[in-house]
């Protein structure tokens, strides 16, 4: 139970949602600060906790090693025996491998790498300089959390996404529910693929609640190059351009801000909060490097924190598509009785967060509901591909 924030999170990581918005189907955080940031280890506690009160009849410790379609529904296989279902919910996760860019291959065995999966603690690295790769939530925490054990620290920066932590005196978070932006709903979003790819905002759950973007890190002493394209004879080779990819971070949060703002108007809470800001654009370095000796021993270590992928290694009926994702509609899987929950922009936006988990439970259920009574059996006779519409 609560096996990824048990073993795949590093010791530091607090999550970067407040306390107050951890929340599942009947389960709130009712502890001392609401404002605070779990740690990894409340956040397993709160998850023991919600097994408890939702008496689900939970089994731990069981490894799903294959489904496949069966003439009434599901065989799922275990490691502790075999299963047959009508209906299966996939809420393996959407982050169970680090993903790494190919060319790590040709990076010189001199220079250790790590993925988060791997990294604990800076004492883990050896002494030296260090390179992370990856400017979003975690890349930025960990470039953070390295600078600050003394090491110089690089960081290879990519398309992002820039967040303030706190707005006009409230968390960014407590903007992006209240005003409504994370409710918007899957089928609305303009590019769905794409917002189902967004990297994650540049956030920390800092207990002091301070803005962690590249000027704090620049301000640390963190050396920001381009986002890594190639390896050539031992050499990291970056994209120049880092102007532009400050300039389209800078101008979406503003964008963002101003829905806020506006937001803060129409609802007639523009007096309850403080007054709008505006916040420094990304500072761009008077020169850039273009490449780095990985043999020059400058580097000693790779953190790449490019980002994870889902693994669906045990599913065997054909619903992935060509990039390893789940072919699903608002987690409706298209096969019949197969269902998923807890990918990112689900159902809407806020399906990526804990948070979002519990409206869309409600929802894929009374599908899933639909299916075992009315519909299932007949839809599973005829053989039917994607099936009729779910009750919205
Ligand atoms: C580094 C990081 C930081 C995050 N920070 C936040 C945050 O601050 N706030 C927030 O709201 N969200 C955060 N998230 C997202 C958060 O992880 C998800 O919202 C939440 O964990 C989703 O829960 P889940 O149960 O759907 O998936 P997961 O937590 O990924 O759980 C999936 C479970 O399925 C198990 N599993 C997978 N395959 C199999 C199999 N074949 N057989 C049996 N079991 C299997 C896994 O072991 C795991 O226990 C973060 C994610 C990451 C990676």
């Amino acid at each position: 139970m609560a096996n990824s924030w048990r073993r795949e999170r590093w010791d530091s990581l607090r999550l970067l949602t407040p306390n107050w918005q951890s929340r599942l189907p009947g389960l709130r955080y009712e502890g001392p600060d609401p404002d605070g940031y779990m740690t990894a280890g409340e956040v397993t506690a709160f998850i023991e906790r919600f097994a408890e009160v939702s008496h689900a009849p939970v089994r731990t410790g069981v490894n799903v090693t294959s489904v496949r379609r069966a003439d009434e529904g599901y065989d799922v296989t275990t490691s502790r025996g075999e299963i047959r279902c009508r209906a299966v919910v996939i809420a393996s996760g959407a982050c169970n491998k680090p993903w790494v860019p190919p060319f790590n291959d040709a990076a010189p065995a001199s220079v250790e790498q790590l993925t988060p999966f791997d990294y604990r603690d800076p004492a883990q690295l050896p002494d030296g300089g260090v390179l992370v790769v990856g400017a979003s939530a975690t890349g930025v925490q960990l470039a953070a959390e390295l600078r600050r054990s003394g090491r110089p620290v690089t960081l290879s920066v990519g398309e992002h996404v820039r967040l303030p932590r706190a707005y006009r005196g409230r968390d960014v978070l407590w903007w992006m529910d209240a005003s409504g932006v994370w409710d918007q709903r899957y089928d609305e979003v303009e590019d769905l693929t794409r917002a189902r790819r967004l990297p994650s905002p540049q956030l920390a759950g800092a207990p002091d609640r301070t803005t962690l973007d590249l000027n704090a890190l620049a301000s640390m002493g963190v050396e920001m190059v381009g986002r890594w394209a190639a390896v050539r004879d031992g050499r990291a080779l970056f994209s120049g351009g880092l102007r532009n990819v400050f300039s389209l971070a800078d101008l979406k949060m503003e964008r963002l801000l101003d829905t806020f703002d506006e937001w803060a108007k129409a609802d007639g809470c523009d007096a309850e909060v403080g007054p709008p800001e505006r916040f420094a654009q990304t500072r761009v370095p008077d020169s850039t490097r273009l490449q780095l000796d990985l043999r020059s021993g400058e580097i000693r270590a790779i953190v790449w924190a490019t980002g994870f992928r889902p693994d669906y290694g045990w599913l065997d009926v054909p619903v992935i598509d060509a990039k390893g994702q789940l072919n699903h509609e608002g987690g409706v899987v298209d096969s019949p009785g197969l269902y998923a929950l807890g990918l990112p922009v689900l159902r809407r936006r806020r399906s990526t967060f804990i948070c979002g988990t519990e409206d869309d439970a409600r929802e894929v259920i009374e599908h899933l509901a639909w299916f075992l009574g009315a519909g299932g059996s007949a839809i599973i006779g005829r053989g039917r591909g994607p099936f009729s519409p779910p009750p919205r």
